[in-house]
């Protein structure tokens, strides 16, 4: 075969990828289980060389060897149908890419197996929705060295490239590149969901427009929190409804749907113990918003009072934008954490400057702040990014003002369980005493678990009752 690479599973993602890579010169082998789907990014294509496929004996046939097969189809069976399936066709040497969302645990396994067969297996990450994948995604593989070394050309050609260098790197080995796409579609959650409450608020508390909300966030986006979620937004509420003419945010139903990866995310954090508690609520937030039906009924019952609006200024749109600040630097804080104790648990290696920049480009989680971020941990500055002389001081200054947003939310009763998460989790991390002295009485008292104290060394039980 000719085909410098092959992919197979031609949805949105498969497609658009497909034809990204064959655009930078390279020949590129496509399949899916269905067709049609096949047809249909034949008829896109126009000068780029790309081999359509209709078995995967022929899809194999096609790859120059060393082969380089990736899976870009639904995470879960279809990635274990496929690499069974590849297994009998390819030889050792090898190489096979999981490209989808595939939990970093699924990828330890897959490699094993592969592995065991001689051949080489990477489990990429990639961000950037269907625009990235055609026009640059982030690109996050993990797995076999010298599996890298087979696509580094066509990875970092096909990647977003910024000023420093194309948004793809080798992570590390086995499920590093997996385990740092799941943590970043965590910090999207969280991202996604405190947009999102400062969207109710300046809906509900100040009774503003789509139209006027749109506004606000397009000057958010020229600000220090401009990133890609603030600007898709700012653009949101400016699409209309053909039909009714309203703006089409406002008929989209309040049921937020989810993949798994937020969640997979907090799994994860529990299992590694690190608080993560604003990606955890952004994940309750969804599966609150699920129960639509509940919350109407409840909304009844309860007998809901509107509440009078609050003019709306200058100062109000600072503070908003403060209090998302604060928020994005504790998911990111929070989801480097987790990388960095996985890091070191699941001897992964991770440079977690380098994590940082390549999400810096054609990446759902892209933001001006991840300069500052790669910068403060280029510079070592401490192991929590909150902790960084850098970020102390920008949040110092503003976690005032989300105070002041999370207590509008509180008395207008509208829900900002993300934004006052942030809150509780900086005011947690900043508290030299928390009860916990009190937890540790009521374990020894009913479980006879001891405690430690504050003022002598050693391990003391107690009979609190007689
Ligand atoms: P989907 O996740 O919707 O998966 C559809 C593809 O998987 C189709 O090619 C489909 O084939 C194939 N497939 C599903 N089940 C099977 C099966 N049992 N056997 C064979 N083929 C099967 O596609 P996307 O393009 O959205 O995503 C691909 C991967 O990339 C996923 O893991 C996703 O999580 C990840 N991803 C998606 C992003 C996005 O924005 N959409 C962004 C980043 C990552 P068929 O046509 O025959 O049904």
């Amino acid at each position: 075969g000719s085909c410098d690479i092959g992919i197979i599973g031609m949805a949105v993602m498969g497609q658009n990828l497909a034809l990204n890579i064959a655009r930078k010169g390279f020949q590129v082998a496509v399949f899916n289980r269905t067709a049609s789907r096949t047809d249909e990014l034949m008829k896109r294509v126009e000068k780029e060389s790309i081999v359509p496929t209709y078995t995967l004996k022929e899809f194999v046939a096609s790859l120059k060897k060393p082969r380089k097969a990736m899976l870009m189809v639904k995470a879960g069976a279809a990635v274990d149908e496929f690499i069974d399936k590849l297994l009998e066709l390819l030889e050792p040497g090898d190489l096979i890419i999981d490209g989808g969302n595939s939990f970093y645990q699924d990828t330890e396994r897959r490699i094993k197996k592969v592995e065991k067969q001689g051949l080489l297996f990477l489990g990429t990450g990639i961000s950037g929705g269907e625009y990235g994948a055609l026009h640059g995604p982030s690109i996050m593989p993990g797995g076999h060295e010298e599996g890298y070394a087979l696509v580094k050309e066509i990875f970092e050609k096909a990647a977003a490239q910024v000023e420093d260098g194309p948004c793809c790197t080798y992570l590390g080995p086995r499920s590093a590149g997996h385990f740092v796409k799941m943590v970043h579609n965590g910090i999207e959650y969280a991202f996604m969901q405190a947009i999102a409450e400062a969207y109710d608020l300046l809906r509900k508390a100040y009774r503003l427009s789509s139209e006027a909300i749109g506004k606000i966030f397009e000057e958010f986006n020229q600000s220090e929190i401009a990133s890609y979620l603030i600007e898709i937004t700012a653009k949101i509420f400016k699409v209309s409804d053909p039909e009714t003419r309203k703006p089409l945010v406002e008929l989209i139903l309040d049921q937020a749907e989810q993949k798994g990866t937020g969640k997979w995310t907090s799994q994860t954090a529990f299992d590694f113990g690190v608080p993560t508690p604003v990606i955890n609520q952004s994940v309750i937030a969804r599966t609150i918003s699920s129960f639509k039906q509940e919350r109407v009924q409840f909304a009844s019952l309860w007998k809901n009072k509107e509440a009078a609006p609050i003019n709306f200024d200058e100062q109000h749109k600072e503070k908003i934008k403060d209090a998302l600040f604060v928020s994005m630097v504790v998911a990111f804080s929070e989801g480097l954490h987790l990388l960095k104790v996985a890091s070191q648990e699941m001897q992964y290696g991770l440079s977690l400057p380098e994590v940082v920049r390549i999400w810096k480009g054609g990446c759902i989680l892209r933001a001006r702040m991840l300069n500052q971020i790669q910068q403060a941990l280029q510079n070592g500055e401490g192991e929590i990014l909150l902790f960084s002389p850098t970020f102390l001081n920008e949040i110092q200054r503003r976690t005032p003002k989300l105070r002041e947003i999370v207590a509008l939310s509180i008395e207008k009763e509208i829900p900002a369980s993300v934004l006052s998460t942030s809150l509780a989790y900086l005011d947690s991390w900043k508290s030299e005493n928390l009860p916990a002295n009190l937890i540790q009485a009521q374990r020894d008292f009913f479980g006879a678990h001891t405690y430690q104290r504050v003022d002598k060394e050693g391990v003391f039980h107690t009979i609190w009752e007689e």
